[in-house]
């Protein structure tokens, strides 16, 4: 239930968001909740429904049924001016090809009464765009730059980038991340990427979405705490018992040594949950995992549970 508290706190929020084209169910019932001044991660695999969500966040799709809002204001609605207050970057951003770099900033200005010229004078600098040089004679990196400098020289509320970092080099990848975390102060961001490395480092907020469901969202911190690889040495080999807490994933055994991963972690109760299953044991380890391991470890035991 949408209350007006919540509103007041959320950037974007979904409800049981459904979305069908011809047979194929591309989001199938999506409750999604971005806090304002978040960096919300969407990730998930190719097909998850990352785009179609972006999409009908940005009024471009109509959804079959359910509801979205953004910064406060249902999702329909979103168009002319509300994007004075929305810098958004799809992954195949069409621009006006034979406009140079120069004479697309200058035609952008006057449609946002926040366009803030010395802020644009630094994100081209920053991001070493050639002002003389045709937007359809940039690289794909550089057209991404521009793109992304257009939507944040104007102070929006709300960035949303559809896949930004897809195929570009790590350089490239660096600088766009870098000029992004310089305003997300200002702004929530709302991305979509494949790309966890980068997302680990910069998000405060990760949503995994698979089949076109929210499979999980939360604080990046709390998903790095409640997962860990853990190593066991058993005093002598033995057969896995049959009964397993059901946050342990992966399970493993060769010779004395069994290795899970843990998604409920916390040390006293996983330490006695080993102890419950297996007794004393010779020595446990409990390393931290990176976001790329932890989607893995999940994808993997979603596939093998169906
Ligand atoms: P990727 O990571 O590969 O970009 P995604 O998570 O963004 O994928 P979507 O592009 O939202 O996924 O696609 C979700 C599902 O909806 C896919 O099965 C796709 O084939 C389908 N789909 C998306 N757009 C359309 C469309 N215009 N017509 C028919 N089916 C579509």
């Amino acid at each position: 239930m949408i209350t007006t508290e919540s509103k007041a706190s959320s950037a974007i929020r979904t409800q049981g968001l459904i979305k069908r084209f011809r047979r194929v169910e591309a989001l199938s019932g999506l409750d999604l909740d971005v806090p304002e001044g978040a960096v919300y991660a969407l990730v998930g695999p190719n097909g998850a429904g990352k785009t179609t969500a972006i999409k009908i966040l940005m009024n471009i799709y109509r959804a079959t049924s359910g509801r979205a809002e953004v910064l406060g204001m249902d999702s329909t609605r979103v168009a002319g001016r509300v994007f004075q207050s929305i810098g958004y970057v799809s992954e195949n951003q069409q621009m006006p090809g034979w406009m140079r770099v120069d004479d697309f900033f200058a035609y952008l200005r006057p449609f946002y009464p926040s366009w803030d010229r010395s802020l644009e004078g630094e994100l081209l600098k920053k991001f070493d765009l050639p002002p003389d040089r045709k937007l359809k004679e940039l690289s794909r990196g550089m057209s991404m730059k521009a793109a992304l400098a257009s939507a944040l020289a104007f102070h929006p509320r709300l960035i949303v980038l559809d896949e930004p970092l897809g195929g570009l080099d790590p350089l490239v990848r660096d600088e766009l991340v870098e000029g992004l975390l310089e305003r997300a102060a200002e702004a929530t961001v709302f991305i979509s990427s494949h790309d966890l490395a980068d997302i680990e480092n910069f998000s405060s907020h990760v949503g995994y979405l698979e089949r076109g469901r929210l499979v999980f969202s939360e604080e990046m911190t709390s998903l790095a705490a409640r997962f860990r690889d853990v190593e066991l040495t058993l005093d002598a080999p033995r057969a896995m018992p049959q009964s397993i807490p059901n946050s342990w994933m992966q399970v493993n055994a060769a010779a004395a040594v069994v290795r899970f991963v843990e998604s409920r972690f916390d040390e006293q109760r996983t330490s006695a949950e080993i102890a419950g299953v297996f007794g004393p044991v010779r020595d446990a380890t409990f390393s931290p995992m990176s976001l790329r391991s932890i989607f893995l470890a999940m994808a993997k035991s979603r596939r093998s549970s169906g």
